[in-house]
């Protein structure tokens, strides 16, 4: 079976949402396209001598309630469908979390563990020369994703201040904190979601003390989520997973060594006195979390049926499809929509733009406060209106997220 494309699943979930808050055609039209989008072929100088050209991507998707904001992903199967798909969730994100900006998503097609740090430097210094006309502080601001790191944000902004002639740290966010960077951005999209875990577990009457967790997904966001979960709750981490597989131990998994593991050798599967375990064996074990932390369309249709978690938390972008939704909503499973359980990442990176606009910097405890109080909030808004409308937790983000653009967007006389 051939994998969803992720923008008719953006488009399927908004769909969904237009006929729940009665939204007028043209408005909806509106919703389902993105506003603007680039694309670019950028050459870069390879070590040997030669010369390769990258295809990459920019899309901003709606800027009504500001500008619009969302990061950059280097990956071999990135296509502008899912950087589209990516840029309609940061619309809804920012929306969602009450962010005075609007949602857009960038991408290469390219696999960054294959380039040496210098090929990695000129292909983002390439990418920022393609694109740096249709980005800035109050235009478009990126910002890391999958495969890009603080030190790529760091050449990208070098890149941009220096083709504008000054220093224009606020171009990007996710840089290192010496050039701009905001205490508390590494592992702020975990951190945000333990906030949504939390606030999960007390709606359901969880004890979070002896819950146990499973997490798919060990890059950034997966590998911090294993220890905040045990830090912040004392839960116990049974099972995760990488692209090469997973491991398990029901008597809960000694972090710190797999990832030690995963540093040294790539992949958690290497590490000793456990039992291994496949993706798809992590996905349907009986936890009380499972926190997906990895890429679109690992929850299907097919699969659904058999997830025995009683939370899913959704770190990744897109990580369920439409059809596993409804499933996992009549088996009654609380899910935890990307585009709030993921959003701390964004939220500090506002937090960063802010900081950077008025030259001033916060420290890790105002980060961590507010980013609790952003996240706390907007949980119980998408939890009332599921409750309102008696719909899912996804369809009830939409409704709070897409009203507010549509209020932005009518206030601005768009529509
Ligand atoms: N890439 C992250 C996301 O999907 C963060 C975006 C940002 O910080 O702008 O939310």
């Amino acid at each position: 079976m051939s994998k969803p494309n992720p923008f008719e699943t953006a488009q399927k979930q908004l769909d969904v949402c237009a006929k729940i808050l009665n939204l007028d055609a043209g408005v909806h039209q509106m919703l389902r396209c993105p506003m603007r989008e680039l694309h670019v072929s950028i050459p870069v100088k390879m070590d040997d001598g030669s010369t390769k050209v990258f295809q990459g991507f920019r899309v901003q998707y709606n800027d009504a309630l500001g500008p619009t904001k969302g990061g950059i992903r280097f990956h071999p199967e990135e296509t502008v469908d899912t950087v589209r798909a990516l840029a309609a969730w940061m619309t809804w994100k920012t929306s969602l979390l009450d962010l005075p900006l609007g949602g857009g998503k960038g991408g290469v097609i390219c696999n960054p563990k294959e380039l040496s740090t210098g090929e990695q430097e000129r292909l983002c210094r390439g990418y920022i020369d393609a694109i740096w006309q249709f980005i800035g502080p109050d235009k478009d601001v990126p910002a890391p994703d999958v495969y890009t790191t603080p030190q790529m944000m760091a050449w990208m902004m070098d890149e941009f201040s220096k083709l504008s002639g000054k220093n224009r740290f606020g171009v990007i966010t996710g840089k290192p904190i010496c050039v701009g960077g905001s205490w508390g951005r590494g592992d702020a999209t975990a951190r945000g979601g333990m906030f949504t875990i939390r606030e999960a577990a007390r709606e359901l009457s969880i004890d979070m003390k002896t819950a146990t967790v499973a997490i798919q997904g060990y890059g950034n966001a997966g590998c911090h989520a294993s220890f905040l979960v045990q830090e912040m709750f004392g839960s116990k981490v049974v099972a995760i997973s990488d692209s090469k597989g997973g491991i398990y131990n029901p008597a809960g998994l000694d972090i710190q060594a797999a990832c030690g593991i995963k540093g040294e050798t790539t992949s958690v599967v290497n590490t000793p006195n456990v039992q291994k375990i496949s993706n798809e064996e992590l996905l349907e074990l009986d936890v009380d979390v499972l926190i997906l932390a990895a890429l679109e369309n690992v929850v299907t249709a097919e699969n659904a049926p058999r997830i025995k978690a009683k939370i899913v938390a959704e770190l990744a972008n897109g990580p369920t499809t439409p059809e596993a939704d409804e499933i996992l909503h009549k088996k009654g499973i609380h899910v935890i929509p990307d585009f709030l359980c993921n959003a701390g990442g964004v939220t500090v990176s506002y937090f960063e733009m802010v900081q950077n606009m008025s030259m001033y910097t916060w420290t890790l405890e105002d980060v961590y406060e507010r980013l609790d109080v952003r996240m706390t909030n907007a949980y119980s808004k998408v939890l009332e209106a599921s409750k309102r409308f008696g719909i899912d937790m996804r369809q009830a983000a939409y409704t709070v997220a897409v009203e507010r653009v549509v209020e932005a967007m009518t206030s601005r006389g768009w529509v």
